[in-house]
């Protein structure tokens, strides 16, 4: 039986509202749909599909691993999972790792676990958590209410108490609400969902600073910024500062589902036998994913590549903008791009999407002023050419609208 987007209103939640089309092929950076109509993919699956559509090593590690051994549960151990994490802790600050299905699971066990540590170490007082406004943690109740949008928090009924939020890149409202009883401070080290917004190098420093002073923990969600996205391993690494808890998802299984909650001995102490857990969390079929996108990506060849590819684009954005004055700015780091509508263009950015799917071209929103891009890190230098021409007509098309 044939199914279409129509399909989607009739049997689906309608949680989500998708694009007309519906993909059924990839191959690198190119998408193609039912019609057969062939696309330049600068969405990347939302930051995700780091090495492209079925890049060729990933696939040879599902189709192994998927005639070895697919599933256990945890009642077991599996040498995928156990592989990945010695690699994850070789390459970062951590010691041990903790594997979900997402990033918003990543980011549970992170505040579950922060909580934990806090109430073990300090007593029931120390239990305040401390996020940024505009940030994005997930949606589970206790993510979601710990992200800065109260719009995707509220209408669900009481929430989980003793969260607080502050702005972004404001050290002086931070110094204001943190104390002895703050267990955690969570940041993106590098805003995805809330605009592409960088942190100042004198905040990164001063929150970590606070939160060592208060021995309250840093989180770092890097479930957007990590895996080679910003040119490093993870962002932190650009930034000098060291989280004590790190979560990564997106990008670490290149397409496969899956998420790890990073962090030293002393912290994962804390998460004693049977105090949490996931039935798929460090799957084998996902595990051994993951470990193929992290020999790939953490490489200098890939990673400074990363940063070739940025001023592709920028330059390729800053031309185009010469043109047509659409863009008040073009930031963000590495391969996750934000361009920033002027004034004359505010709250317009779907907009820019719809009219670049009109010129087959994938890209994302960050709010309703940013366009975003999260392409693969290995997008051929001919595809990004192409897409952005692509872009250009589809700017051409809202400029004369
Ligand atoms: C996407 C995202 C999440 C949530 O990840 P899911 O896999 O959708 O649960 C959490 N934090 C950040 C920074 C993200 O960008």
């Amino acid at each position: 039986m044939q199914v279409t987007r129509a399909t989607f209103d009739e049997v689906m939640v309608p949680n989500y509202n998708p694009a007309a089309i519906v993909p059924v092929k990839g191959l690198g950076s190119r998408v193609w749909d039912q019609e057969g109509n062939e696309y330049i993919d600068f969405a990347g699956g939302i930051a995700v599909n780091v090495l492209g559509h079925c890049h060729p090593d990933l696939v040879k590690t599902l189709k192994e691993q998927g005639e070895k051994l697919w599933h256990l549960s945890n009642v077991f151990t599996n040498e995928p999972a156990l592989r990945l994490a010695q690699k994850l802790t070789h390459a970062t600050f951590a010691d041990k790792a903790y594997f979900a299905n997402s990033g918003a699971e990543a980011n549970e066990a992170a505040l579950k676990l922060a909580r934990r540590f806090a109430l073990e170490h300090y007593g029931e007082e120390k239990n305040q958590i401390i996020a940024f406004n505009q940030g994005f943690h997930g949606r589970t109740f206790f993510t979601v209410t710990v992200g800065g949008q109260a719009a995707y928090s509220d209408g669900f009924g009481p929430k989980p108490g003793a969260v607080e939020h502050v702005d972004y890149n404001n050290l002086d409202a931070l110094k204001e609400i943190i104390s002895d009883k703050t267990c955690a401070v969570i940041m993106e080290p590098l805003q995805g969902e809330g605009g592409v917004i960088s942190p100042m190098q004198e905040f990164v420093e001063g929150v970590r600073a606070l939160c060592t002073e208060h021995n309250a923990l840093l989180i770092f969600d890097e479930v957007q910024s990590g895996v080679g996205r910003t040119g490093q391993l993870y962002a932190y690494m650009g930034l000098n500062v060291v989280p004590d808890i790190l979560t990564t998802a997106k990008s670490l299984g290149g397409g496969f589902p899956i998420g790890a909650m990073l962090t030293t001995t002393e912290i994962a102490a804390s998460l004693k036998v049977g105090t949490h857990g996931s039935t798929y969390g460090g799957n084998p079929l996902a595990c051994a994913v993951a470990e193929k996108v992290l020999d790939i990506v953490n490489t200098p060849a890939i990673l400074q590549d990363v940063l070739r590819k940025e001023q592709l684009f920028r330059d390729g954005l800053n031309k185009i903008n010469q043109k047509y004055n659409v863009f008040s700015e073009i930031r963000g780091q590495g391969l996750l791009i934000g361009c920033a509508l002027n004034e004359q263009y505010k709250g317009k950015a779907r907009d820019f999407l719809v009219a670049s799917a009109a010129n087959n071209m994938m890209c994302l929103v960050a709010g309703a002023n940013v366009v975003r891009f999260a392409p693969s890190l290995v997008i051929p230098d001919e595809d990004i050419a192409e897409g952005l021409a692509r872009f250009e007509r589809a700017i051409e098309h809202v400029v004369n609208s």
